[in-house]
């Protein structure tokens, strides 16, 4: 509430007297002008999406001591990591850092490795050491050490994307098909109104050693992410894995490779004037920068309202208009494998949309919104996040928080 201090809103957290609200419940007492959001003490937001800058690092046990001396290389599942920093001679363990963003091929990469470790499945590990081969099985509950790093994500907000040329385009901004051209798709990333550095800009509350929740896990906040700027903050968080949470992550395929879903939630804590103005943001205030993505210069601007605001979360199936067609186009190009043929929306199903035009029997549909670009209204076609994940994150967190159970600052669990 406006003039506490933090302390006393984690006392009141601890007392199970803060008042907590989702943000997008918060967001809709905004749109009524409800005087109770000046006593709100803390805000759960979050986000889900694609996030490049999402990496591992590993020590994994491959053998007994003594068995080699250095590993050379090392693929998890065939995807390529990268050995060290630390060379563990002899020892039989092996050190490395996985990106979210490698890949074995163009639909196996870091993103879905990640998801399938945290979902307690056996990996394929394979270790050169002088030219033999090492192979062994390990569940993540047999790799003592397993941390996650954001190194960037979160944006405040991302840049949309459109092709003006002829031609579809390769990009890693697109589902499987690529991007397709002549202005007649664009690809949204964001989750607008609901994600943490939306509500708290100038990151006055999410500095390092703020507490976050990364895929489901404790986490806590690093700092600023690469590339982050005043106009464009984002965040470096980690999280120990083994505590993640597989609904809350995975892989994406694009026309240019595997991508990886990373999600992040945390609660705002609301103690200023400023911080109140800041949790009130509505999508219809922040920017979309809209870009072409031959050169991803932004050359016009929309509103995340195009995006999120009388659209559909989810997608809705009609099975009645499926054709049994011998090869499912949905299937083929569902950029989380997500299988829409099985006619119910199924775990992997993030309602990115594509469905609703690769399906040739019209058994998909949602209004996924347009944005308008130098005068020229541009559909929807994909969405690379997922605002239904988010904010069931919120939900869970506010769940959390309310309960008591939620340390401000440091940690919420093994980090
Ligand atoms: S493309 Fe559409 S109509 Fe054809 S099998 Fe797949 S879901 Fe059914
Ligand atoms: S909305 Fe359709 S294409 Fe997108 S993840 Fe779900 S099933 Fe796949």
């Amino acid at each position: 509430m406006i003039g506490d201090s933090i302390d006393t809103v984690q006392e009141k957290i601890r007392s199970r007297k803060a008042r907590v609200y989702t943000a997008s419940e918060f967001k809709e007492m905004v749109r009524r002008n409800d005087a109770e959001t000046r006593c709100a003490d803390v805000i759960t937001c979050g986000t889900f999406g694609v996030m490049s800058g999402t990496m591992a690092i590993l020590s994994i046990p491959v053998a007994e001591a003594g068995e080699f001396r250095r590993a050379d290389s090392v693929t998890l599942n065939g995807v390529p990591a990268t050995v060290g920093p630390c060379p563990n001679e002899s020892l039989g363990i092996v050190d490395c850092v996985i990106y979210g963003t490698s890949f074995r091929d163009r639909s196996y990469g870091g993103g879905h490795l990640f998801r399938d470790m945290v979902s307690g499945r056996t990996i394929d590990i394979e270790v050169v050491s002088e030219g033999r081969v090492y192979r062994v099985g390990r569940k993540l509950s047999e790799i003592p050490f397993a941390r996650m790093v954001l190194t960037r994500g979160c944006f405040r907000n991302y840049t949309c994307f459109v092709n003006a040329s002829p031609e579809g385009r390769r990009t890693i901004f697109s589902g499987p098909p690529g991007l397709g051209g002549s202005l007649s798709e664009a690809s949204v990333s964001g989750c607008g109104e609901i994600n943490p550095v939306q509500n708290d800009p100038e990151l006055t509350y999410l500095r390092p050693g703020a507490s976050a929740v990364l895929n489901g896990a404790p986490a806590m906040v690093l700092g600023c992410g690469t590339r982050s700027s005043e106009e464009r903050p984002n965040l470096s968080i980690e999280a120990d894995m083994h505590q993640m949470r597989p609904e809350f992550m995975g892989g994406f395929r694009t026309s240019e490779g595997p991508e990886c879903l990373t999600s992040v939630a945390s609660a705002i804590p609301v103690t200023s004037e400023r911080g109140l103005k800041e949790v009130s943001v509505l999508d219809g205030d922040i920017r979309l920068p809209l870009a072409d993505v031959k050169d991803r210069r932004p050359l016009f601007s929309d509103s995340y309202a195009s995006v999120w605001n009388g659209t559909d979360r989810r997608v809705s199936i009609d099975p009645g208009k499926c054709l049994r067609c011998d090869m499912c186009q949905a299937d083929d190009l569902c950029p989380r494998d997500a299988k829409p043929s099985l006619l119910a929306r199924g775990d992997l199903c993030m309602d990115c949309g594509l469905c609703a035009s690769t399906c040739v029997g019209g058994v998909f549909s949602a209004r996924l919104g347009s944005v308008v670009f130098g005068g020229r209204t541009v559909p929807v076609g994909v969405r690379q996040s997922s605002r239904a994940i988010a904010e069931d994150l919120c939900a869970e967190l506010k769940e959390r928080v309310a309960g008591g159970d939620w340390n401000l600052g440091g940690a919420n669990g093994r980090i």
